[in-house]
């Protein structure tokens, strides 16, 4: 006989199956006092699993003799407190993704694994009074040395290893010496806060002033503000304001952003500001500085954290404001696995919490200027550059019939000229990493492509290999066609690294720095890259889009983009709004103190109506009369979207599991577009077919009615065992 007091716990397990699952406690523990929110050790298939307590009840659907026994409460005190559990059921209900993996995103991996929730304290480092008199010219040819050194004295205060090592690699041993000449000491952030001078805010100009008393004034219930400010028009200073604010009320903030690389100049600043402690989370950080930033977040010991996407969902007890920056950013989407929008769901994160959140852009995401039209979010304008500083000239520079240098023209090339002559700095634009897209033969017309993948294998000269930018393929750089062993293989189209080449060769006497995710995949040469340019040592900038995030490069005039063409002719109805905002970041590099900027864009479309409305009318209009569009097409935001992808390396099976689904969706939702199933933009990709289903709505709450009552008739076919499937909720990118 089950007794009344029975207690069952119903545990969320990360695995790819949306259901919790029972258990029993385990023995010897008062059950009555596990609170919703610890981690559970579970028996599971043969091996064990960490899970999250969801819910303690009486009665189980499983019979009694087939209930396990949990092996271990791992926690005293539950990780996940009631507002995380409530926002991460809210999450699994509108993703519609396995609730188990739901969950589990919220815990950084050393606590997914089962590690203890302590943390151990780190050491800090400040100057010593004597490293505050030293002259850097003793430091001689101790150049690590000397970088750290500089980069400690740089920080108001004192800094810890989880501030410097993602900017030096091999740190320890500098750090070693610094200490031992005694240039350098052991400090705390406590006493940092006490004894370094921290920086007084701005007077802020007129349209700060107007955004920064909005967002206080509501900053005790939950509004959404858009901050719409041009690059440059000092964004960063009204974050700072309005988190001074919530500060001083005592409450926590929570700052996202889209890049790891921005997060260093952000801490800089905050930390010249704030004399509380900041702490950083983001995918660079070893697992125990993610798992001490997320618990002095949750034990509230820490006021402000500063983070990517995978920030998003650490406990903060006493939250008070939240912002996310550069929030049109795609990189906000989790495009894998568990698919939220980091930018949605802390927005709903604040409704609940009934707390303010700020959207700051210079090129806001279409849905948010929708929301704006609807009245949900304020919108605040920073019209005008911060300070001196005045906005760029902005030009077409029309290519066709020119003669191009590895895609230089010669207006550009005597422009680049000019600016360097003037010892200012150059920005150069190009999309696309690699020598060149595309190797073929020029006596039969063989190109290289990828066996596993619908796409051309890229040219790496440096490296020498031919490699596939979609699945890990790659190959040795061949000398002869494979189809008539000719040597007339030629490299067709343009890549970073070839106009590096062709720019050597131009500016031999320049330095060239190349930005892109081939030339700063080791650890700190993107740091070590951005400091070479902001001490003046580099002439000219070549990068992707890399670029265009939030850099701040004083000394660059001149900003060209090689190609947009390229970026022009898309099927996916995104495109031109991504595209537009690209132009737009990349040209606010140009200009940003106080000498003036001119951005060039090469085409060989210079009568492009969207490059025209962007020119000579700006982002605003041009994201408008967009939004005109997309309304006209009923596409989102003026109605909602899901996207069911299949893979399979049978393509048949994809296509066929698609039919199905899309037979059920037809038999009860009458309201709901279907489109598709079709095959993907590139229909292989790794050796695996793809296949797609696109479902519409005009209404949210229907879309999501219907993908509720799909979601297990789909599991219960039997060909979703045969293929991978998944589904995107307000997916962004068709692919
Ligand atoms: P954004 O984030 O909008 O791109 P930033 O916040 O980086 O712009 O500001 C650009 C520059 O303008 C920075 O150097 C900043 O210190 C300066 N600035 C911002 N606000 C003011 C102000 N009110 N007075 C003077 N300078 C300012
Ligand atoms: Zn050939
Ligand atoms: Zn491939």
């Amino acid at each position: 006989m089950p007794s009344p007091e029975k207690i069952i716990l119903s545990i969320a397990i990360p695995i790819p199956v949306d259901r919790l699952f029972d258990y029993l406690p385990p023995l010897n523990i008062n059950a009555q006092n596990i609170l919703p929110g610890v981690r559970v050790k579970v028996p599971f298939g043969k091996s064990f699993k960490i899970g999250i307590l969801i819910e303690l009840k009486n009665s189980s659907e499983s019979p009694d003799d087939k209930l396990k026994r949990a092996e271990e409460i791992l926690d005293a005190s539950p990780l996940l407190l009631e507002n995380d559990l409530k926002l991460l059921h809210w999450a699994h209900s509108y993703y519609h993704h396995p609730i188990g993996d739901v969950f589990i995103s919220a815990l950084p991996t050393a606590l997914r694994k089962g590690k203890a929730s302590q943390v151990r304290t780190t050491p800090y480092y400040a100057l010593s009074p004597l490293g505050k008199e030293f002259d850097l010219s003793l430091f001689k040819n101790a150049h690590k040395q000397r970088a750290l050194f500089e980069f400690i004295s740089k920080h108001t205060g004192a800094l810890s290893q989880t501030t410097i090592s993602p900017h030096f690699k091999l740190w320890q041993s500098p750090l070693k010496a610094l200490l031992k000449k005694d240039l350098i000491q052991l400090s705390t952030p406590i006493e940092n806060a006490k004894t370094s001078q921290k920086q007084k805010p701005l007077t802020a100009n007129a349209e700060q002033k107007i955004a920064i008393e909005h967002i206080i004034k509501n900053n005790h219930h939950f509004s959404v503000s858009l901050l719409d400010g041009v690059t440059g028009s000092g964004k960063t200073e009204v974050y700072l304001q309005s988190i001074q604010a919530t500060l001083d009320k005592g409450q926590q903030v929570l700052v996202l952003l889209p890049e790891i690389t921005l997060t260093p100049q952000l801490e800089a600043r905050f930390n010249a500001r704030f004399s509380t402690k900041i702490e950083t989370f983001h995918s660079k950080h070893t697992e125990t500085q993610r798992l001490h930033a997320w618990l002095n977040m949750q034990q509230k010991k820490s006021l402000i954290l500063l983070g990517t996407r995978s920030a998003l969902l650490t406990p903060c007890p006493n939250l008070g404001l939240i912002i996310l920056d550069e929030e049109h950013d795609s990189s906000f989407k989790q495009q894998e696995g568990f698919r939220f929008s980091a930018r949605d769901v802390a927005i709903v994160r604040a409704k609940m919490l009934n707390i303010p959140i700020i959207l700051g852009s210079a090129t806001p995401s279409f849905e948010s200027l929708y929301n704006v039209k609807q009245k949900r979010y304020t919108r605040l304008v920073l019209s005008q550059r911060a300070g001196s500083a005045t906005p760029p000239s902005l030009a077409l520079l029309d290519i066709r019939n020119q003669y191009l240098q590895e895609g230089l023209s010669p207006t550009l090339i005597k422009m680049i000229k000019n600016t360097l002559a003037k010892k200012q700095q150059v920005l150069l634009f190009l999309n696309r990493r690699g020598f060149s897209p595309t190797l073929i033969c020029h006596s039969c017309g063989w190109t290289a492509e990828c066996k596993r993948c619908d796409a051309n294998l890229v040219v790496h000269y440096q490296q020498q290999k031919l490699r596939c930018h979609h699945c890990s393929s790659e190959q040795f750089l061949i000398k002869n066609c494979p189809a008539c062993q000719s040597e007339e293989l030629k490299p067709l189209g343009l890549g970073t690294e070839r106009v590096e080449y062709a720019l050597n060769s131009l500016f031999p006497q320049k330095t060239v720095v190349r930005l892109d995710r081939d030339s700063t995949q080791k650890k700190g040469v993107l740091e070590e890259q951005l400091a070479a340019i902001n001490a003046g040592q580099v002439d000219i900038i070549l990068g992707t889009q890399m670029l265009a995030k939030g850099h701040h490069f004083p000394n660059v005039t001149l900003v060209a983009l090689l190609d947009v063409d390229s970026g022009l002719f898309s099927i996916d109805f995104h495109a031109a709004e991504r595209l537009a905002q690209l132009i737009t970041q990349v040209a606010g590099r140009a200009g940003r103190e106080n000498k003036k900027g001119h951005v060039i864009m090469q085409t060989r479309q210079p009568e492009h109506p969207l490059l025209n409305t962007l020119i000579h009318q700006g982002y605003s209009h041009f994201a408008q009369a967009a939004l005109e569009e997309r309304k006209e097409a009923e596409l989102p935001p003026y109605t909602y979207q899901a996207l069911l992808r299949a893979t399979a390396s049978n393509p048949q099976l994809a296509q066929d599991f698609l039919s199905e689904v899309s037979l059920i969706v037809n038999q009860q939702a009458f309201s709901t577009l279907l489109l598709g199933p079709v095959s993907a933009p590139m229909p292989k990709r790794a050796g695996q077919f793809r296949y797609q289903l696109l479902l519409q709505n005009k209404q949210r709450k229907a879309l999501h009615h219907l993908l509720h009552s799909l979601i297990p008739k789909i599991n219960k076919l039997k060909l979703a065992r045969k293929v991978k499937w998944s589904l995107d909720v307000d997916p962004i990118d068709l692919y």
